[in-house]
């Protein structure tokens, strides 16, 4: 099923992001915790694409989501590592693998990469272009609502923003964020230049402090100070940690779905037993 005909039926849909075994050796533990996430029947399910253009096992595990599971698969897709000719490999094998929706990403420049040097794909906005040519896939792509790390101003990566969605793209998924008003901001000046296309808010709930910097230093992702708090207090307590990010996560949930938000996609970091809570938690709330 296509995920963009979704949103013809659900006010508000709920998705899980999980990703792939980097090592042969972890396939079978990441595969029963994709399997475990799939088992709690979100509307679809997106698997990310190795950094570096490394793809070994998306549209593996995308298939078995699918077709094991009966949920949708998203395949996360990058390009600035790759040329024409591995980007048909790739939504060939994604085709006969049954997959018809792709999250089309640029990636992040590998070590030693050279901007002027001729290439096949510059930005997402080229692949969109490729994968709508080839047809048949329903195509989403990544926006941030704080601004993309490498752009000067917010205004500028709207801009590039609006060209990707003319391209072709049937959605966006947003980079994750904490604080509600900074999508809202988003979401308004979108609409100001002409962005009317279905929006869903990436949230991602913090169970590991020490992992959470990491992440935020490359994202560029702000955090409130609510939510430096929480980090603060409970960094040295694991399970305290979790609980309270759960919930942090839950608060910003209910805040989205109570504002019109089209649609929560949660980055589980391969954890069932978090997006279950999630899922049981909310369940009201997200009409399931
Ligand atoms: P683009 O849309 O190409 O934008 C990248 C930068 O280029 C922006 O600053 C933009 O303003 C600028 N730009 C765009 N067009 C132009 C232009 N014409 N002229 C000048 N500047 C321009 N990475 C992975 O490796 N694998 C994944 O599975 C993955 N999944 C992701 C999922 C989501 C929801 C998000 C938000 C990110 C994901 N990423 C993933 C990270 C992503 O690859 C990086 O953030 C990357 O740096 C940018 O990718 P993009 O597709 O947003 O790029």
């Amino acid at each position: 099923m296509k995920v963009c005909e979704l949103w013809r039926e659900k006010p508000v849909t709920l998705s899980f992001e999980a990703f792939p075994p980097k090592r042969d050796d972890d396939f079978d533990s990441v595969r029963f915790a994709v399997e475990q996430i799939a088992e709690l029947k979100p509307d679809f399910m997106s698997v990310t694409y190795g950094g570096g253009g490394s793809s070994a096992y998306t549209a593996e595990i995308a298939r078995i989501v699918q077709a094991g599971h009966g949920v949708p698969a998203l395949a996360h897709l990058t390009c600035v590592s790759s040329n024409r000719d591995r980007i048909h490999q790739e939504l060939e094998h994604l085709r006969s693998a049954g997959i018809e929706n792709i999250l089309a990403l640029r990636g992040d420049y590998p070590a030693g990469y050279d901007p002027a040097a001729p290439r096949d794909y510059r930005y997402a906005a080229d692949l969109v272009r490729e994968i709508k040519a080839y047809g048949g896939f329903c195509i989403g792509a990544a926006c941030y609502p704080e601004g993309h790390t490498e752009c000067r101003s917010q205004e500028e990566d709207l801009l590039h923003l609006k060209e990707k969605v003319d391209c072709g793209v049937d959605f966006l998924t947003t980079q994750m964020f904490f604080d509600n008003s900074a999508l809202y901001s988003f979401l308004f000046r979108a609409q100001r230049v002409g962005i009317d296309l279905p929006v869903l808010a990436g949230i991602m709930p913090v169970t590991n402090a020490a992992q959470m910097t990491r992440i935020l230093s490359l994202s560029g992702t702000t955090l409130p100070t609510r939510f430096r708090m929480i980090l603060d207090k409970f960094r040295d307590r694991p399970d305290a940690m979790k609980q309270a990010g759960i919930v942090y996560a839950a608060e910003q949930i209910v805040d989205l779905v109570a504002n019109g938000v089209r649609g929560i996609h949660v980055y589980t970091m391969n954890k069932p037993d978090v997006a279950a809570r999630l899922r049981d938690n909310l369940s009201e709330v997200l009409g399931r």
